[in-house]
């Protein structure tokens, strides 16, 4: 009969080893793969911290899609995803259309503002590599404004709003290059203020507190002010104002306040959770069997029936799952249930700082940050081989 159709949407941690993997194990005309993405390189989100405090270039953070498939094998679309039409098996891309027989949607979260009045509008996000370079650029010039403006110190003021990982991971290499912009743009460091707001009572929330207390205490040290159960509550072109009142002059916020999931699953019909839905035990959707949907779009439930986490790890091994299970399907053999294996969590503060809790071990300083490097690369690893590793790995 006809050759089935797998697409499969964004090129993130979820769809790349998706892709990868179906084709290491799809045999000749077993199937026809496409992977359509916005940009035609895959990014290392987990690095996106360092570009855009500029500690690192956005080009490590990107790997070319070409580079990581094989185009005779998959093919490869460089396309915007429009709309998600399941009852027709349709895919709406800007300039074309495509149909499939199986589809595999991985196309990641989008900033959860909370409908916070000015958020969308003033605040940055930490979400892409032209988001980076938006925030690099920017923070560079407000060292350039701020010469010509000496009375202006809110160009000297840096807000971090939410100190999950994300905040957390950005203001350790936002400190770390605060003095070297200072020397370079030969302004005092003393005027400098960096905060990192956080509505819960604690940085991190639901992290070890020991190692809570030790990155805040590192982060300090460089010259962050954490302001914790405090929600900020508008975003202005002036700044935030926060739940109690008090306004933080800035001109320069970015929001790490959580995510959620792309807007196309609700828009495609399906049941969501802060725009993310919640898939059976084999990736799939609950209303269409041939629909799967992995990644920061998906919520899998823990063995005590709350969502795990969206990381990059659960949508790796999720991408591992979900192709299996494509195989399978083709082949009428029978499915795989998804089972999250958690491999611990390990957080960068900065260069040489890290915290972490692998298995029953807590790490943290220069141990931690050895490790931190050891997982990113294991993950080029999984992606590109020793190749890709040699490439963009950091050590
Ligand atoms: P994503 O990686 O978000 O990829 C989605 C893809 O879809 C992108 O390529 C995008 O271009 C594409 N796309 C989106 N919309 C469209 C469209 N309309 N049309 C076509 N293509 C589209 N997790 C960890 O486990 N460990 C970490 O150390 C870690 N560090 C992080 C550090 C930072 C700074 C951030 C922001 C996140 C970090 N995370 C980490 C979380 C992790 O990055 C995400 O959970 C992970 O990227 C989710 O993968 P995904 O496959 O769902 O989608
Ligand atoms: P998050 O949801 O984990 O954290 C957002 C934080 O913002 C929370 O602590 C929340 O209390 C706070 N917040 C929400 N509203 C606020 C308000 N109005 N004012 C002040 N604070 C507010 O989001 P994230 O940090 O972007 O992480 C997203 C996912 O990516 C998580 O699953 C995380 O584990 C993962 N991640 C992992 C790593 C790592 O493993 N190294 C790094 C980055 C992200």
């Amino acid at each position: 009969g006809r050759i089935p159709r797998i697409v499969i949407l964004g090129a993130g941690y979820g769809g790349i080893v998706t892709a990868i993997r179906l084709q290491k194990e799809l045999n000749y005309n077993e199937a026809d793969v496409t992977l359509v993405n916005k940009h035609d390189y895959h990014y290392i989100t987990t690095h996106l911290h360092m570009p855009a405090a500029g500690t690192d270039k956005p080009e490590n953070a990107r790997v070319d899609i070409t580079k990581l498939i094989d185009e005779y094998k998959i093919d490869f679309v460089k396309s915007t995803v429009t709309q998600i039409k399941l009852d027709d098996q349709k895919i709406i891309l800007e300039d074309s259309a495509i149909s499939y027989d199986y589809l595999v949607i991985g196309l990641g979260g989008e900033p959860e503002t909370f409908g916070i009045p000015g958020l969308q509008e003033y605040a940055m996000n930490i979400r892409s590599i032209n988001s980076v370079r938006l925030i690099r650029e920017h923070i560079e010039y407000q060292f350039a404004k701020y010469k010509r403006e000496p009375h202006r110190l809110d160009y000297l003021t840096f807000v971090v709003g939410g100190a999950g990982f994300t905040g957390i991971e950005f203001i350790g290499e936002l400190a770390d290059r605060i003095p070297r912009l200072c020397a370079e743009f030969d302004v005092d460091p003393s005027l400098v203020r960096i905060y990192n707001i956080e509505a819960a009572p604690t940085v991190l929330p639901g992290f070890d507190s020991e190692l809570v207390e030790y990155a805040m205490k590192v982060l300090e040290d460089k010259g962050v002010t954490f302001k914790i159960a405090t929600a900020i509550q508008e975003c202005t072109p002036q700044g935030v104002i926060l739940a109690t009142g008090e306004e933080i002059r800035s001109s320069t916020v970015i929001w790490t306040g959580g995510i959620r999931g792309n807007r196309m699953l609700a828009e495609a019909g399906l049941e969501t959770m802060r725009g993310r839905v919640v898939v059976d035990p084999y990736l799939r959707t609950k209303e269409y069997e041939n629909v799967y949907v992995i990644g920061d779009c998906s919520i899998v439930m823990n063995p005590e029936g709350r969502p795990y986490p969206p990381t990059a790890q659960i949508a790796t091994q999720q991408g591992q799952t979900c192709s299996y299970n494509l195989v399978a399907s083709i082949r009428n053999a029978p499915l795989k249930e998804f089972k999250f294996q958690n491999k611990g969590v390990v957080a960068s503060l900065g260069k040489g700082e890290a915290i972490g809790v692998v298995g029953k071990y807590k790490m943290k300083g220069a141990t931690a940050a050895f490790m931190k490097k050891l997982v990113d690369m294991r993950y080029l690893f999984i992606i590109g081989g020793i190749p890709l590793v040699l490439r963009k790995g950091r050590l």
